[in-house]
């Protein structure tokens, strides 16, 4: 199972993506993480991605398509994954087509979780309350001028990478607003059915 999340910031597709990994199996490809990793071991990609991640803009499309295309040789996404933060732009679309190509291998699935984007900020805010009642560290992004930032990114430059799957009749878009059960639920029955046609 090959999958694609898209949604903008707070959309879920982090929780979303946990739950597919346990159901599938397969892991969680997230641009973020691996760009987080990065920075926090100052390698020389953390160290150029550092400020632009912090302001909520998007990392050059060189690096992350770099980054994916040497996670997806790994053993352990062999029988399939999931993207999560990736494509971000059309261009970085276009180069996992070729990658995906190169390998022989297909996408199965671009699902976007479809979200008001005036409930997002509020989303955000909450995640920073649960992080720090949990103990752990906030997100250096998770302000509201860099989640504005992250937004508007989103609207230029994602927005559009939907639009290319659509164009090819591969995307299928959820209500990334009903409760998370109900949105595992819409995927799950989604998935069910592409299964058995
Ligand atoms: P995320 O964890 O997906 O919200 O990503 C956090 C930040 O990492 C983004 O705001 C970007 O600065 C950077 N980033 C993650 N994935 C990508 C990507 N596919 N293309 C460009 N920048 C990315």
């Amino acid at each position: 199972m090959r999958l694609i999340l898209l949604g903008p910031p707070g959309a879920g597709k982090g929780t979303q993506s946990q739950r597919l990994m346990q159901r599938f199996n397969i892991p969680q490809l997230s641009t973020g993480d691996m760009l987080r990793a990065a920075v926090k071991a100052q390698t020389p990609v953390g160290i150029e991605a550092q400020k632009i991640m912090s302001q909520g803009g998007l990392v050059s499309d060189d690096i992350v398509i770099g980054l994916i295309s040497d996670r997806i040789e790994q053993a352990d996404a062999a029988h399939g994954f999931i993207l999560d933060g990736f494509p971000r732009t059309v261009a970085q679309a276009k180069a996992l087509d070729v990658i995906l190509a190169q390998k022989h291998k297909e996408l199965d699935a671009v699902i976007e979780l479809r979200v008001d984007e005036a409930a997002l900020l509020a989303r955000m805010e909450e995640r920073v309350r649960q992080t720090i009642a949990a103990g752990q560290a906030v997100r250096s992004d998770d302000n509201p001028e860099s989640f504005r930032l992250r937004l508007e990114a989103y609207r230029e430059m994602t927005a559009p990478v939907a639009a290319f799957y659509a164009e090819l009749g591969s995307l299928h878009v959820v209500d990334g607003m009903a409760p998370i059960d109900d949105v595992s639920a819409q995927i799950d029955a989604f998935l069910k059915a592409k299964a058995s046609t």
